[in-house]
């Protein structure tokens, strides 16, 4: 820890990795009643809809994790509050989202996760122009979805149709079987931009809690520039080295 907080301080920029743990899925998987609701989305082809089930099941088990995940993740904020940083999530929680990651130049976010999550919607077919944030009315067909679900019925939430095709509206991530990659677009530019900007600065590299899950967004890059970057150093905070408990003993 000591070394860690040692090399960001001297660090000119750090690039943070967010990884799986913060899905809890380790946890939520123990869960008997988590298994049934994931059976019926996939019997249902509607996976999509596993970031916002994992989320409402985390609420309702894990709130305490949940809100310790959030002061972690503001703890790290803070220690980054002066460096130039960027955050990349391969999570599909909406917490790390929302942590007040400091903004750059013209607000442009410090902050991209690929993998969406439940803020926007998308066409079933993947039409250019789907992509739209979920309203108010959406999260209240969502949860009378998971109601349903808990229940033991599924009932596919009506979240509008495709201006384009018609065709059913459904949560822009991972899941959805043609995911639209454009829900991230803008701020995956914005980091690949700042990345080139570390070429041969001081970099310091936080994975933390990555797992094996998605391993193209984080992991394998990730140990490419701690390879070809001679300044740069990489340090994994994963498996034994709890990344909540680290986090929390940030401040
Ligand atoms: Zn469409």
């Amino acid at each position: 820890m000591k070394e860690i907080l040692q090399k960001i301080e001297e660090a000119e920029y750090v690039l943070v990795g967010l990884g799986q743990a913060f899905d809890m899925e380790n946890l939520l998987e123990a869960n008997p009643e988590y298994g049934k609701v994931w059976e019926q989305l996939q019997e249902n082809n509607a996976p999509w809809l596993l970031p916002y089930v994992e989320e409402r099941f985390r609420i309702q088990y894990l709130n305490k994790m949940e809100e310790e995940i959030r002061q972690g993740l503001n703890n790290l904020a803070s220690v980054l509050e002066k460096k130039s940083y960027f955050v990349v999530s391969s999570s599909t929680s909406p917490i790390p989202a929302q942590i007040p990651w400091k903004k750059m130049l013209l607000k442009k976010e410090r902050y991209v996760s690929p993998c969406g999550d439940f803020r926007k919607k998308q066409c079933l077919d993947g039409c250019e122009e789907g992509i739209t944030e979920v309203t108010e009315t959406d999260r209240e067909n969502l949860r009378h979805c998971y109601e349903e679900l808990r229940a033991g019925k599924f009932l596919a939430p009506n979240l509008g149709k495709c201006p384009k095709c018609g065709k059913n509206m459904i949560l822009n991530n991972v899941y959805a079987a043609k995911y639209d990659e454009k829900g991230y677009l803008e701020n995956w530019i914005t980091y690949q931009t700042w990345l080139q900007n570390t070429l041969n600065h001081k970099l310091v590299l936080l994975e933390i809690g990555e797992g094996n899950r998605f391993p193209s967004i984080i992991k394998n890059p990730f140990q490419r520039i701690a390879l070809f970057q001679q300044k740069a150093d990489l340090y994994c905070i994963d498996g034994e080295q709890n990344p909540i408990a680290w986090l929390l003993s940030l401040c």
